[in-house]
């Protein structure tokens, strides 16, 4: 089994939309279409016709391509069921344990709520893909709008639990200010003040930090180390219960200026 083509589509200031081709059946899936024009532009110099869009979740940079797309293409609109209400031209609805045939690979769908209440990602293990919408940034998370740290922790569990060598495609390059924030609250971590340097790097170079692999994040971003003991410490609760300093870390990156 071929696996998949994937093309990073940069939008608006800093969204990042997916074009993802399976070689074998041609299929060709849209994650999170921010926007339409670019995407039909970019999936068209290819010769590619879409035939699915996968939605993360509701908010407008992810769904406003929808019915565009969808009107242009015919394709099928896949989305969290959690949250159909909220996903312009659904067709499937898939949510936490399905598996969802995406020509010859698989995608398993996880429920993530805590940036928004029916948030979902999908894990081409295949291919070592994730496609994380606003859950997992790289050394960031998503803001909390509609969960509680509670359920944040427990969904970016879910995702930490998946292999090392796993890329992650999220949907925002928030990475250079979130390896500020993320230097002040793991301060001790060799691997993060070098990683830090290493973005600094590539962003002066105007060059993408997405996606990078879940090994490093595992290691430097202090959204999947809240039961670390270094940034419990540094952060005041040292032996704290580790969703009290995953909520910590959250709400000093609410109001984190760096
Ligand atoms: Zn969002
Ligand atoms: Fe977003």
């Amino acid at each position: 089994m071929a696996k998949l083509d994937i093309v990073q589509i940069p939008v608006l200031s800093d969204n990042y939309v997916y074009l993802i081709r399976e070689p074998d059946s041609g299929a060709v899936g849209v994650v999170d279409p921010a926007v339409y024009e670019p995407v039909l532009a970019e999936a068209d110099r290819r010769g590619w016709t879409i035939t699915h869009i996968l939605n993360t979740h509701h908010h407008p940079d992810h769904v406003g391509g929808n019915l565009a797309i969808k009107e242009a293409t015919g394709c099928t609109i896949v989305g969290p069921r959690a949250d159909a209400g909220r996903i312009p031209g659904i067709d499937v609805e898939v949510g936490d344990g399905d598996s969802y045939d995406f020509g010859a690979e698989t995608a398993q769908v996880f429920d993530v709520p805590g940036h928004t209440r029916g948030h979902i990602a999908f894990w081409f293990e295949g291919s070592d893909a994730l496609f994380c919408g606003d859950t997992l940034f790289i050394l960031g998370c998503g803001r909390l709008f509609e969960g509680t740290p509670a359920q944040m922790w427990h969904s970016l569990g879910k995702l930490r639990a998946l292999p090392d060598e796993t890329r992650i495609y999220c949907a925002h390059e928030y990475t250079q200010s979130n390896a500020r924030f993320a230097v002040t609250v793991d301060p001790e971590n060799d691997d993060l003040t070098a990683r830090a340097a290493a973005i600094d790097a590539a962003r002066a170079r105007n060059q993408p930090t997405v996606p990078d692999t879940m090994g490093l994040e595992k290691r430097t971003n202090p959204f999947l180390r809240a039961d670390a003991p270094g940034v419990a410490e540094a952060v005041g609760l040292t032996g704290a219960d580790p969703v009290a300093v995953f909520a910590e870390v959250r709400h000093r990156k609410d109001s984190f200026r760096g």
